[in-house]
């Protein structure tokens, strides 16, 4: 289980997570939707301490962290978080000097310490499931976005982290690329992935998520069973977000 409790965050005067409450079951996906600008991606960065709340809690598997303003979390502690969590951003962010296998092997070798030989055998694997064993040897600028992102997919995946996020991971893609990311990140729900995702996506949120969770200036206005909540929203907030994606 991946909880979150009290989580609140700040950026300078502007309080941009106002007290956010939200669990994860193992082997489900929820699915952050709200307007740009209403904390999703402060919220997926908090998780895995990009930005550090300013109060609150996190549980992750056996990792408990409580923030405090004047107790920031130890080395030991952030590196056990980011060692259970992979991130997926929807620009790819892949490193361009890199070939796509060095990608994947990147963090295992030099923040994992893994040996060169078992880091290539990890990657390959994970090429080969998101369909890109192929590519192993290619820059990213020669792949397709749909392709890069399959590949920054796997990347995040190779230390084996309890919790996937992504934010907005298709929505620099073209539909059709769109829809290899869909199918990728489909599979590996059905594999029992626990995933958070900020998404507009309605075709990835519908077949992907199990939870829909609405999020408006920094707070939760309405969560629910992903079929249930776009179909009968019940705040008119969530109402009127949800007429503006279909
Ligand atoms: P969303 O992903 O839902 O569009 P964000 O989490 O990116 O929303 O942003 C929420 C609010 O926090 C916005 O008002 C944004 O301007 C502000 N914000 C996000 N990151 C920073 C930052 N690093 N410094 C200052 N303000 C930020
Ligand atoms: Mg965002």
């Amino acid at each position: 289980m991946i909880a979150l409790s009290a989580i609140e965050k700040s950026f300078g005067g502007n309080a941009v997570l106002r007290g956010i409450d939200l669990a994860v079951p193992e082997g489900r996906v929820t699915a952050l939707i709200g307007p740009s600008g209403s904390g999703k991606s402060t919220l997926l960065r908090c998780v895995n301490l990009l930005e550090m709340p300013r109060s609150g809690t996190l549980d992750l598997g056996d990792i408990r962290l409580t923030f405090r303003p004047d107790r920031p979390p130890t080395r030991r502690e952030m590196l056990a978080v980011r060692r259970q969590t992979g991130m997926v951003f929807q620009n790819f962010q892949l490193f361009p000097h890199r070939t796509v296998l060095e990608n994947v092997t990147e963090g295992l070798v030099t923040v994992a310490k893994w040996p060169q030989a078992r880091a290539r055998a990890r990657a390959l694997e994970l090429l080969e499931r998101v369909g890109l064993a192929h590519k192993a040897g290619d820059w990213p600028a020669n792949l397709s976005g749909g392709q890069q992102q399959r590949v920054a997919i796997a990347r995040a995946l190779a230390p084996s982290p309890r919790l996937l996020l992504c934010d907005e991971p298709t929505s620099a893609l073209d539909p059709e690329l769109a829809a290899e990311v869909v199918d990728v990140l489909a599979s590996l729900a059905g594999e029992g992935m626990t995933m958070l995702m900020a998404t507009h996506d309605l075709r990835l949120a519908r077949r992907v998520a199990d939870t829909v969770v609405f999020l408006e200036g920094g707070t939760i206005v309405e969560r629910g069973p992903a079929p249930d909540l776009f179909a009968h929203p019940k705040d008119p907030r969530t109402r009127r977000f949800i007429r503006t994606l279909l």
